[in-house]
């Protein structure tokens, strides 16, 4: 969608809200569409002693699975972005600051590449999941498995001895 800031630019004081959605679900990341349900924004432009600024407010459900127990886990997001705007940019590019030939904002590509920066890398389906035994792919959080992980134990001894030794 589209934004005229026109009003916005050339009035101090004036404000300009903007609810809409933004379809995220062809979006893939790391082969999976996480994006299972429109992206609901409200954008709030306000002109204050001539400074504009764009405040967008994003929810969405953001669905993938855990990283650890692959179990799809599907959680609700609530994200915030404010923008300072300016028409042209004067000098040095400034990353902060918008760009809005024109007056005109597309408010879309804003709220994409804002949610894609700010997704968090890591996915999982709770801060103390168990993930994965290592040996037989069991579910831990489910149940137990009777692989014998003390291999990995006494090797890590054996390269502590060594270090302690050195
Ligand atoms: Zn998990
Ligand atoms: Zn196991």
């Amino acid at each position: 969608m589209l934004l005229d800031l026109k009003e916005v630019f050339l009035n101090d004081g004036k404000r300009l809200v903007q609810n809409c959605s933004v379809d995220m679900s062809d979006m893939e990341i790391n082969g999976v569409k996480p994006f299972v349900s429109p992206v609901m924004v409200n954008a709030v432009a306000d002109n204050r002693a001539g400074i504009v600024k764009i405040t967008c407010k994003a929810d969405f459900t953001y669905s993938r699975p855990c990283d650890r127990c692959t179990t799809d886990t599907a959680k609700d997001m609530s994200m915030t972005f404010v923008h300072p705007l300016v028409v042209s940019l004067s000098g040095d590019h400034n990353d902060d600051y918008i760009e809005t030939p024109d007056y005109t904002l597309e408010l879309d590509d804003l709220i994409i590449a804002d949610v894609l920066l700010e997704i968090p890398s890591k996915h999982l389906c709770s801060e103390d999941c168990k993930g994965l035994c290592p040996i037989c792919g069991t579910d831990l959080n489910r149940t137990t498995c009777s692989c014998d992980s003390s291999h990995i134990d006494s090797r890590l001894e054996i390269l502590k001895q060594l270090i302690d030794n050195d």
